[in-house]
């Protein structure tokens, strides 16, 4: 029975699993190193902040594994020998397979820093860093003050865990303002703001220079910045993003970019090997996106697809139109379709802010032709159906505008912004755009 191994229990790696069995009657092993059943990762904050347990985070019960025959192995995979079907294990033990899926997922970014090692000083992205800042960071007595090093979505998370039990939070941001690589510079700002009304130490422009080492190896009370400020704290969070875990494989003739090089197929260059997930890259980027995606719903699409083609069915991956959701703080944040932080030289924009300062919209289309492009919303929900269906009909920012009732996924008894934002819209524009009444017919029509 041919002998399918997967290296990776994440997302992608179950996904691709769990559809290998749906098609197939193949011999399946996963192999993890990090826990031995999947768990979700995106859940993890809560653990620490203490709104479930971290089994309530396994989306399978225990059991479900061997009932679907799906062989599980807790070992570290030191290398790949392709030419033998063969991998070997960091203790010595070897496994061969018929097929091979690379699911290894990412690893947080260290830049050498002196002190990114020491006790104390973590990433935010394993089961293990989670321990690690139990330990470290129980609460504000053992922790007084916690440094996070990097600007990005898994700092303010690690900002706001931090903050569920009241440890002092210094939040060092290379950038001169929030993600303002990715948020245009309204939304940027919006954050910048909301991150400073939850008393988090905002330091914006401020870069790692070192983290303090005692002689046991701890962090021994502080970190330097690159303009020479001394910052007391016993907690270093580096969440300066993260890259693809493929060291293991540097020397394996496996492909490797960035990331392990993959065609439309999943498929590298050694025939019976795949990669998916945050671990691959493809060689050219699909669309506008970018060539290594490290977001949930694109592993588990890619474990899907490699599945039908590990199966006999071929397939190409095709992730459609891009979408992202994540939440700072308080302030939820959907993204549908394109928008820049800087407009590109076809696009014209339309943004919309609420007095509050906590909510607003951000609509990129074409100025030449008026097609919707993407949207940004902060603090409103939108539907991803429906702007999925627009970006796929290349509905003009007009219709958006006037059904945006459709898209409206607050729920009920929230404040709606529809009028404002079309008047709005209308003023700049010199429009006499009318919002359309709410159609569920509409909302659930094909
Ligand atoms: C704190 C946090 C919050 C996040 N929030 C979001 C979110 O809200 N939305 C979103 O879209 N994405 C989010 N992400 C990103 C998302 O979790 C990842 O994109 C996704 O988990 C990647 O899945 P994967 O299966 O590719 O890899 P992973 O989940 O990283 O799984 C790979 C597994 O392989 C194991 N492994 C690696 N190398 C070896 C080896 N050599 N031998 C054995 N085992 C090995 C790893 O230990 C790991 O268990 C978040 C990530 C983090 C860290």
């Amino acid at each position: 029975m041919e002998h399918i191994v997967i290296i990776g229990n994440g997302i992608s790696g179950v996904t691709a699993a769990r559809h290998i069995r749906k098609l197939s009657d193949k011999r399946i092993t996963i192999i993890s190193a990090e826990t031995d059943h999947f768990f979700s990762r995106t859940a993890l904050m809560y653990v620490y902040m203490g709104h479930m347990k971290f089994e309530h985070t396994q989306p399978y019960e225990n059991w479900f594994w061997k009932k679907n025959r799906i062989e599980l192995k807790n070992g570290f995979v030191k290398t790949v020998d392709h030419n033998n079907n063969e991998l070997v294990f960091a203790n010595g033990e070897k496994m061969s397979y018929d097929k091979l899926v690379i699911a290894t997922g990412s690893k947080p970014n260290k830049f050498g820093w002196p002190g990114q090692d020491l006790n104390g000083a973590m990433g935010m992205y394993h089961k293990q860093d989670l321990e690690k800042l139990e330990k470290y960071a129980p609460n504000n007595k053992v922790c007084k003050r916690a440094v996070i090093v990097g600007g990005g979505l898994i700092g303010i998370e690690l900002a706001e865990m931090l903050l569920s039990r009241d440890i002092p939070v210094t939040f060092l941001v290379r950038e001169n303002s929030f993600w303002d690589a990715v948020l245009p510079p309204g939304e940027s700002a919006m954050i910048n703001r909301h991150i400073k009304e939850h008393h988090i130490d905002l330091r914006l422009g401020v870069n790692l220079k070192e983290i303090l080492s005692d002689e046991n190896g701890n962090v021994k009370g502080a970190v330097i910045t690159e303009t020479g400020e001394t910052i007391d704290c016993t907690v270093v969070g580096l969440t300066a993003g993260v890259s693809p875990n493929v060291d293991f494989i540097k020397e394996s003739g496996i492909e490797i970019g960035r990331g392990v090089k993959v065609n439309r197929f999943l498929e590298t260059n050694i025939p019976n090997i795949y990669a998916i997930g945050d671990c691959a890259e493809q060689h050219e980027a699909i669309d506008q996106r970018r060539p290594i995606e490290a977001v949930w719903y694109t592993g588990r699409m890619m474990g899907e697809t490699v599945a039908q083609t590990i199966c006999g069915n071929r397939v190409q991956y095709k992730p459609g139109h891009w979408f992202n959701s994540a939440k700072f703080l308080d302030i939820e944040y959907q993204t549908y379709g394109w928008v820049w932080a800087a407009p590109k030289e076809n696009e014209a924009r339309f943004y919309w802010e609420h007095d509050g300062g906590k909510k607003c919209i951000h609509i990129n289309y074409d100025k030449h032709t008026q097609e919707f492009l993407g949207i940004n919303n902060f603090g409103i929900r939108m539907r991803h159906e429906f702007f999925d269906k627009i970006l796929t009909e290349k509905r003009s920012v007009t219709y958006v505008l006037e059904h945006l009732a459709d898209a409206n996924f607050d729920p009920e008894f929230y404040k709606l912004h529809e009028k404002e934002i079309v008047a709005k819209f209308n003023i700049e524009n010199n429009t006499n755009l009318q919002l359309k009444k709410k159609s569920w017919k509409r909302i659930f029509s094909a």
